[in-house]
């Protein structure tokens, strides 16, 4: 599972695919958990459904492997969201329930790996679209946010997220209006929760693909340029 840090508490996260092929920000590291429906905890569990359980270290037989989906935990999410039961962030986790948006986020298999080289990556993730090329290497070079390499991890995400070539063209020139500063803060919301990988696909895949219009800022989200 690879790396980022969450926008909104800054804290390490990982994304981990749900059964349906949405990727969901969860905390680090994976958590042992005893399944029980009526558990207090929610878990994202390997399988990548979304159950309930204890979180804990028992030696029951039972005892299963996961990872805490990090809208329940994130500092930052719940300061902007305070409330007891913390709704906002069982609707986010719903939101990876949904059954009728999945079609566009089939599980994919990874291109990257940690050992390629710059140019290796801007080729690979372009799939032989020039558009596509040109935008990774502006990316790569002008990226601010995302500190040290901040460039080649938002292609590592882009990667993870499952946006390609024609794809992520199309989400450079009509998502982002060919802005880095705009690719940076939607990454940055889709890393914080605040926009789904879901909706990209969608806006992607409707052919009409515009400007996102909810965005929080890179202030509300914490990040300085680096
Ligand atoms: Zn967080």
């Amino acid at each position: 599972m690879s790396k980022h840090i969450c926008g909104n508490c800054s804290k390490q996260i990982g994304f981990q695919q749900t059964i349906k092929g949405k990727w969901m920000p969860v905390d680090l590291p994976r958590v042992n958990y005893y399944p029980d429906s009526n558990g207090r905890d929610t878990i994202l569990n390997d399988r990548g459904e979304i159950v309930k359980g204890w979180i804990g270290d028992t030696a029951d037989s039972k005892t299963l492997k996961g990872h805490k989906p990090h809208f329940v935990s994130c500092n930052g999410y719940k300061k902007d969201h305070p409330d007891k039961d913390n709704l906002k962030a069982k609707k986010q986790i719903s939101m990876f329930e949904e059954t009728d948006e999945q079609k566009n986020m089939k599980p994919h298999t990874l291109r990257l790996t940690d050992h390629d080289t710059v140019s290796e990556i801007v080729n690979k993730m372009s799939d032989g679209h020039a558009g596509c090329y040109d935008f990774l290497k502006q990316l790569v070079i002008k990226s601010k946010y995302g500190g040290t390499h901040g460039g080649v991890k938002h292609v590592y995400l882009l990667d993870e997220l499952g946006i390609y070539g024609a794809r992520a063209y199309i989400f450079w020139n009509d998502i982002c209006t060919r802005n880095i500063n705009e690719v940076e803060l939607v990454l940055a919301n889709i890393i914080a929760g605040e926009v789904s990988v879901a909706e990209i696909h969608m806006h992607i895949d409707s052919g009409y693909a515009s400007p996102l219009q909810h965005l929080s800022t890179f202030e509300e989200l914490g990040l300085k340029p680096s």
